[in-house]
């Protein structure tokens, strides 16, 4: 005995690095011949995926475009009020993508997904224009649309460029430079996406994911009620359908996904540029496919949250992987999209956008021009695209007013963004949502337009 350990068992150094040195081999060795565990038979190895349609026809051409769009300074970011400086660093890229459509009578439509908070109305109306010089593209036939993202930079939100004095703020003078790089960029990549069209196939399916929860306590309980101020409400509204527009190459080989979701984009409350979840889901859908495009339209979210949310909520468990983990349970909904009751897309595209007066209860507040849109992919999917932070309740509604032989497809946070567009029921309860301070028509202004604009993109 020498220490109190027997002599025999004694541990020289070399015989400590030799066991080190064999446990290593073990895990190496372990790790490149898994051994299933007892019981268990391997598994066969994935199998290339099969052409999903190969009875729809070929009646498209589709052509894809990106540009990265993470600011190269750190800047100040949006969404949260409460923050008091500007971005530390970046965990993921933000991207505009650009996917141009065109009809067998060589009708063309161009949607721009930003990973971005909102798409000032200004820049729409900016880079409208210039689609329309540039490309011959109508205004009716471009939507721009956020995943509202709060981990992304501010853009400048006023139609007008910045004074010399307001320029005098380096806050102002990054916001608005990096505004009109976006411009230049979602400007070039439309061009792109036209220049690469090529033969496609589009089919349309849809699944549901269930992290978003109606983040507005339940109005309707009685004063006294345990709930009565309690929010989130797991049984207020909600719409939690993914909607996707599948596009793939004649052969078969998948080109790209266009695809929905309402929840509000705020895993996440860093200082870093990130895409949250939507960004997530993007990342994970294209990470196996080359030559690639998933691209986010973000629904009425306006009164919806991500749950769980926010660190401790799950013990051990970050805000970002939070944000990974919804990016998942989304992606993984979207898989399914792609792949169940594939619906053949044809016939066409229509579209109608106008811009109508949203009026205020306080007659001293100028009316708000306001983007409604809507766009039909023959008799097979009715898009309707709503500017700003649009509440739930006008997806359900619009998905039951305009149901018919067609799939309808709410999408919000299009062409515009203003803050939050409240329900009349929402407006009469009162909350965060209807603190702008509407007018109690601004649900039948908005679907009375919805309804004209459906009724004039009809065809025969
Ligand atoms: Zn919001």
């Amino acid at each position: 005995m020498i220490g109190g350990i027997p002599m025999k068992t004694r541990l020289t150094l070399p015989a400590l690095l030799s066991a080190g040195l064999l446990a290593l081999t073990v895990l190496i060795l372990g790790a490149a011949n898994p051994e299933p565990p007892f019981g268990a038979t391997p598994e066969p190895p994935p199998q290339p995926p099969k052409p999903l349609a190969p009875h729809v026809p070929v009646t498209w051409k589709a052509g894809f475009a990106r540009a990265t769009i993470t600011p190269e300074k750190l800047i100040w970011m949006s969404g949260y009020a409460a923050r008091k400086k500007p971005a530390e660093g970046k965990v993921q890229d933000l991207f505009a993508k650009a996917m141009a459509l065109e009809d067998e009578t060589g009708g063309r439509f161009v949607f721009v997904t930003l990973d971005l908070i909102g798409v000032p109305q200004g820049l729409r109306w900016r880079v409208a224009k210039r689609a329309e010089e540039q490309f011959q593209l109508p205004p009716e036939r471009l939507l721009l649309n956020a995943s509202h993202t709060h981990s992304g930079p501010e853009p400048w939100r006023r139609a007008e460029p910045p004074t010399e004095e307001q320029l005098e703020s380096q806050k102002t003078r990054d916001s608005w430079e990096y505004t009109r790089d976006l411009e230049e960029k979602m400007v070039a990549i439309i061009g792109d996406a036209i220049g690469r069209l090529e033969a496609a196939r589009i089919t349309f399916g849809h699944a549901r994911c269930g992290f978003a929860m109606n983040r507005r306590r339940d109005y309707s309980l009685p004063e006294g009620h345990p709930n009565a101020n309690k929010a989130p409400n797991p049984d207020g509204p909600v719409d939690h359908a993914v909607p996707a527009l599948r596009i793939e190459a004649p052969d078969g080989a998948l080109k790209g996904v266009l695809f929905g979701y309402a929840c509000h984009n705020t895993s996440l409350g860093f200082q870093n540029y990130c895409g949250d979840y939507a960004g997530y889901a993007q990342e994970y859908l294209e990470a196996n496919r080359e030559g690639f495009q998933a691209m986010f339209l973000m629904g009425c979210a306006g009164d919806q949250n991500p749950y769980p949310r926010r660190s401790g909520v799950v013990p051990g468990v970050t805000d970002l992987e939070l944000a990974m983990q919804h990016g998942r349970s989304l992606a993984n909904a979207v898989e399914m999209a792609l792949t169940v009751n594939p619906r053949g897309v044809g016939g066409g595209i229509v579209a109608g956008y106008e811009e109508i007066d949203l009026v205020y209860a306080d007659p001293k507040k100028p009316n708000h021009p306001y983007p409604v849109q809507v766009v039909r992919f023959g008799k097979d999917v009715t898009l309707v695209a709503l500017g700003s932070e649009v509440v739930v309740d006008y997806s359900l509604r619009f998905k039951k007013e305009l149901a018919g032989e067609a799939d309808v497809w709410v999408a919000a946070y299009s062409n515009d963004y203003t803050g939050y567009v409240p329900s009349l029921r929402v407006l009469k309860e009162g909350g965060y949502e209807a603190a702008a301070g509407h007018a109690e028509d601004v649900e039948d202004r908005i679907a009375s337009k919805v309804r004209d604009l459906y009724e004039k993109t009809a065809r025969p």
